[in-house]
């Protein structure tokens, strides 16, 4: 079968490689029809995240079922599932209690051994996946690929930022970065009743999707955007901001100021990095940091209810549509902000 392999930065080939095949019960193996590239993805691209050379890579996907264990109970050979980005066993203490994204076996396709075991990826023909009970979801046959893909990962990134920072009815939700992950957040809070949703990145392109979804775009390169969004809400601040840029301390401490006191700042970008944040201050002003993880085991099938009914659409962020062969191409795409959500259609 054909897939896209790592052999180091900003080195993605499109190979023969042999099919994978079924390593325990629970496994299933899928045929991919849709996957998407991940801003996570980059951080592989990029070798900031190295794996093994020849390695697949993609974690963000959906498919057919072409083979199930014997211990696999929920589903059977042809079913089309939305399989989540992160796997977790459905057992252990952690996802007794909804918590999958700390289960003590968790992994992630395709970003080699950050948790152990290096899984191949979802830029393949096709996919093993492990603890198939517990990890796909399955999805209405009329709802296209394109509006479903995200479930997998980016959605529900999106969705548990506003959902785990207690948005209410009303609030008023500012989101740093307009990638995918902060645009899907703004659409979420849009969906669940946030009056006003305001958007801060500095690339234009990015801006110009977000206000034909409907949110205030302020571009950070040209004005004070924590000045701003104060000047929008009374001198408050608003009551939930999306941190969805990642690996910067400067970033974090702007969400924190431009957040009115009591308020949340919801941390989805991805951060390695120790940083010093203003611990008087929050504590003075009672304001809550959180960090979040999407969960498509605990909210994949909400979240897909919630698409198929037209509530959310998360393909209107799609840009770019490649085939499996143009995948490294779809990266040079993603990394030099030409494209905001590249989709890979195994089909087309
Ligand atoms: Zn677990």
């Amino acid at each position: 079968m054909r897939a896209v392999r790592w052999y180091g930065p900003h080195d993605l080939r499109v190979e023969e490689v042999a099919e994978p095949t079924l390593k325990t019960d629970e496994d299933a193996i899928v045929r991919p029809t849709m996957a998407a590239i991940c801003g996570t993805d980059l951080n592989v691209y990029k070798g900031i995240l190295t794996l093994v050379p020849g390695s697949v890579v993609g974690h963000e996907f959906m498919g057919v079922v072409e083979e199930v264990g014997r211990g696999v109970k929920r589903f059977s050979v042809g079913d089309r599932v939305i399989v989540s980005s992160w796997i977790a066993d459905g057992r252990c203490w952690y996802c007794r209690k909804q918590m999958h994204t700390q289960c003590e076996n968790v992994n992630i396709f395709g970003m080699g051994p950050v948790y152990g075991e290096s899984l191949d990826g979802a830029f393949a023909e096709l996919v093993r996946v492990p603890y198939a009970d517990t990890v796909m979801t399955r999805v209405p046959e009329n709802v296209p690929d394109e509006k479903l893909v995200m479930v997998s990962d980016a959605l529900p990134t999106g969705h548990d930022a506003i959902v785990n920072a207690g948005m209410e009815y009303g609030d008023v939700v500012a989101v740093i970065g307009c990638g995918p992950i902060g645009l899907l957040s703004g659409m979420c809070a849009q969906a669940f009743g946030a009056s006003q949703v305001i958007a801060i990145d500095i690339v234009r392109q990015r801006l110009k999707v977000a206000e034909s979804l409907g949110f205030t775009a302020i571009n950070a390169a040209e004005i004070d955007a924590v000045e701003e969004v104060r000047n929008m809400t009374d001198g408050r601040g608003a009551d939930v901001v999306v941190e969805a840029v990642g690996k910067s301390a400067e970033i974090l401490r702007r969400a924190i100021e431009m957040v009115r006191k009591k308020g949340v700042v919801s941390v989805v970008g991805f951060h390695l990095e120790e940083y010093t944040v203003p611990v008087g201050g929050l504590w003075l002003t009672e304001k809550t940091v959180i960090f979040s993880i999407g969960d498509a085991i605990k909210n994949g099938e909400k979240l897909a209810g919630l698409v198929a009914r037209g509530r959310i659409d998360p393909s209107k962020i799609i840009t770019h549509r490649v085939r499996l062969e143009m995948v490294p191409h779809g990266f040079e795409l993603f990394d030099n902000r030409q494209a905001l959500k590249v989709v890979v259609d195994f089909r087309g």
